[in-house]
């Protein structure tokens, strides 16, 4: 049976940079990945089309791209610097998002605009000064009435900023902190975000952490240690990470899992031979909460002479209202599907940062940590990250996980 500084169980983006970063810091590191790495980041390759799982953009400024450019990954893709559409009371409009679209959206009355265009300069920094139990829907209230176009776009983007069907009970701080993040640019990558898993784990190989592909099926404190079980292997280590979400964290620790509302959405995610109709590549509804965008006219992901288009349902959909979307703005599009498939309810993020969201520690006990997009605050992949990144400074704090040599 090995024996490791630490055993991490689950190897989606956070168990797989929690490993690389432990590597780095000079422990020694078993990962259990079950049958496949990577999770809700994996990419599937459908005749020719790179699919991720739903409509995925790096946030260049957030703690993930920060840390996985610190660790060397290649994070190549394009920025989607196309024309942004607002679809709104039976109308496509330009999507205000920055001065020039502002300019010449016609979306939003004279008072409006500037009004508008003071929040979405002050958005990252409001942060730092709303108070922490303020909700979205109370802040956004004293900025524009329910029922205006002002509150409608508001919401949309917090919407798009974090995948949240219904923003207003969440907490106001850490959506201005996430709709800041999109100012410093989304990337959306070059083959899927299956190249980030495909180069933690090689990274972590090459850093020598010994990967388990099977899934672990219990974990035991043993004297001063813990022994994790599976159905082929055992291992036992001086401390474990599980990194595999809420629920299987609770049922291999024989805890109760913390009651946690998850974001969740419907994904259409289509391969197409063309696109009917290339000057609207990506429209948001602000009337209902979905979007769609056209990911490879700015990233390789289709197969030759073709396109990956994937349109979300925040909260829940039916695929027929998604396909009438997609129909509406990329009219004919059915004619030129190649490959296409409906998810619906995905768990976007284990829990959503909501005002009355229990905390999630990283910490469980002496020696066992958690991690993944459940834990702490924060959104998206950079809740996964910074989860990883919280879990190796607590590790470096504890001088009992220093490896020996
Ligand atoms: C539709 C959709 C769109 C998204 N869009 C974005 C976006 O635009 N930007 C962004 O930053 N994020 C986005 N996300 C969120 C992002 O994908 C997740 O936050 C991130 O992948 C979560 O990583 P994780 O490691 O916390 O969890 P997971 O990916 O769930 O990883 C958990 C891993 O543990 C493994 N596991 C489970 N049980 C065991 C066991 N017993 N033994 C061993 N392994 C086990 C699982 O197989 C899995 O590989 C999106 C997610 C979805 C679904």
């Amino acid at each position: 049976m090995s024996h490791a500084d630490l055993t991490i169980v689950g190897a989606g983006l956070a168990g797989l940079t929690a490993a690389v970063l432990a590597a780095r810091a000079g422990l020694s590191v078993t990962l259990w990945t079950g049958r496949e790495a990577g999770g809700r980041a994996r990419t599937d390759v459908v005749d020719g089309f790179h699919l991720n799982h739903g409509a995925h953009a790096l946030y260049d400024a957030g703690v993930a791209a920060r840390t996985w450019r610190e660790l060397g990954l290649d994070l190549s893709g394009g920025a989607p610097s196309f024309t942004f559409w607002a679809a709104h009371d039976g109308k496509r409009t330009r999507l205000p998002v920055d001065a020039v679209s502002l300019a010449r959206s016609g979306l939003l009355g004279v008072v409006d605009k500037a009004r508008f265009a003071g929040i979405l300069t002050r958005m990252g920094g409001l942060a730092d000064s709303v108070a922490p139990e303020l909700t979205w829907g109370a802040w956004r209230r004293e900025q524009a009435a329910d029922g205006t176009t002002l509150a409608a776009l508001l919401d949309a983007l917090a919407r798009l900023s974090t995948f949240i069907a219904d923003p207003a009970p969440v907490r106001a701080a850490v959506l201005m902190r996430q709709m800041g993040l999109s100012g410093g640019g989304v990337t959306y990558l070059h083959g899927g975000w299956q190249r980030v898993v495909d180069q933690l784990l090689d990274l972590a190989r090459s850093e020598g952490v010994t990967v388990i592909a099977e899934n672990a099926l219990g974990v035991e404190a043993v004297g001063a240690g813990f022994r994790v079980r599976g159905r082929q292997v055992d291992c036992t280590s001086d401390a474990v990470c599980i990194a595999a979400g809420a629920r299987t964290t609770a049922r291999l620790v024989d805890r109760p899992a913390p009651e946690l509302v998850p974001v969740r959405a419907c994904a259409l995610d289509l391969g197409l031979s063309a696109v009917p109709d290339p000057s609207v590549p990506f429209v948001l509804d602000l009337d209902t909460p979905r979007y769609l965008s056209v990911h490879s006219l700015v990233a390789d992901l289709a197969a030759p002479g073709g396109h990956v288009l994937h349109a979300i349902g925040y909260g829940d959909h039916t695929r027929e209202s998604l396909e009438a979307f997609v129909d509406r703005f990329q009219p004919g599009f059915r004619e030129h599907v190649v490959a296409a498939r409906f998810r619906p309810a995905m768990v976007v993020q284990q829990r959503a940062p909501r005002v009355d969201a229990p905390e999630v520690p990283v910490q469980l006990a002496p020696g066992l940590f958690q991690v993944g997009d459940h834990v702490g605050e924060g959104c998206l992949s950079d809740a996964a990250v910074q989860s990883a990144v919280d879990l190796i400074a607590r590790l470096q704090d504890t001088t009992a996980w220093r490896h020996a040599g």
